[in-house]
């Protein structure tokens, strides 16, 4: 079970894939949640990555494609995996299908998130995350019980240093040149299906609909 979630910075991508990854009992490979352990690590490599980062710029396809690799060969992603961040130019997208095919796998579901800018950008700019667990909330649509404090954890809720919002702006713009061109290369393939209208639907509800195409397509899932 191989799915590629795909749409703008905001979109719930990864909100979306944390619902479905229990059910679905494979793991969510989010490459922004990658690069920013590798930042914790604090080596030089972390150090380029931060700057990277911090601009709202991206990462080499290469390095990209490398550590998506890494990644998907071990084991707890046997059964398949939710791709989140990846791919994010038409480069990453043709050496992600050169890869597939040289380990004999295919993608079973391609989702595209879609939301206008404005709702992006206010979401973004509200959004907190937990430290620990990794829970993402938003202080407007989707705020924590206690001030800033994680329902799970409770520790204090931190916000991203790339969701100001000039960088957010930035990622937006950087979104439309490089990673809307995947839209094409993808939307001819059955596997493709489109999510829109998404602020006014609950998380469950998109991750039940989700569940509902996998039933609908017929692909297996071991559980
Ligand atoms: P995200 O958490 O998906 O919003 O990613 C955060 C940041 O990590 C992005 O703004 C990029 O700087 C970097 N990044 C994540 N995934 C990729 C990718 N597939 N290619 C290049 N850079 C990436």
């Amino acid at each position: 079970m191989i799915m590629i979630f795909l749409g703008p910075p905001g979109a719930g991508k990864g909100t979306y894939a944390k619902g479905l990854k229990d059910k679905l009992n494979i793991p969510h490979i989010s490459t922004g949640d990658i690069l920013r352990s590798t930042i914790e690590e604090g080596t030089e490599i972390g150090k380029k990555v931060k700057e990277t980062l911090k601009k709202g710029k991206l990462v080499s396809d290469e390095a990209m494609m490398d550590l998506v690799a890494a990644r998907v060969e071990q084991d707890d992603a046997e059964e398949g995996f939710i791709l989140d961040g990846f791919p994010r130019t038409l480069q990453q997208a043709k050496m992600l299908d050169d890869y597939l095919l040289e380990e004999g796998l295919k993608v079973d579901l391609i989702i595209d998130f879609d939301l206008e800018d404005e709702k992006l950008i206010r979401r973004l700019v509200n959004r907190r995350q937990c430290p620990k667990c990794g829970r993402i909330y938003n202080m407007i649509g989707m705020p924590p019980k206690n001030d800033e404090l994680c329902d799970v954890c409770n520790i204090k809720l931190e916000t991203r240093e790339d969701d100001k919002e000039e960088i957010v702006k930035r990622r937006l713009r950087i979104y439309k040149r490089k990673t809307q061109p995947l839209v094409d290369y993808y939307s001819t393939r059955e596997e493709y299906h489109k999510f829109e209208h998404l602020e006014r639907q609950e998380v469950e509800t998109v991750v039940d609909s989700i569940m509902e195409l996998i039933r609908n397509d017929n692909i297996e899932v071991k559980t």
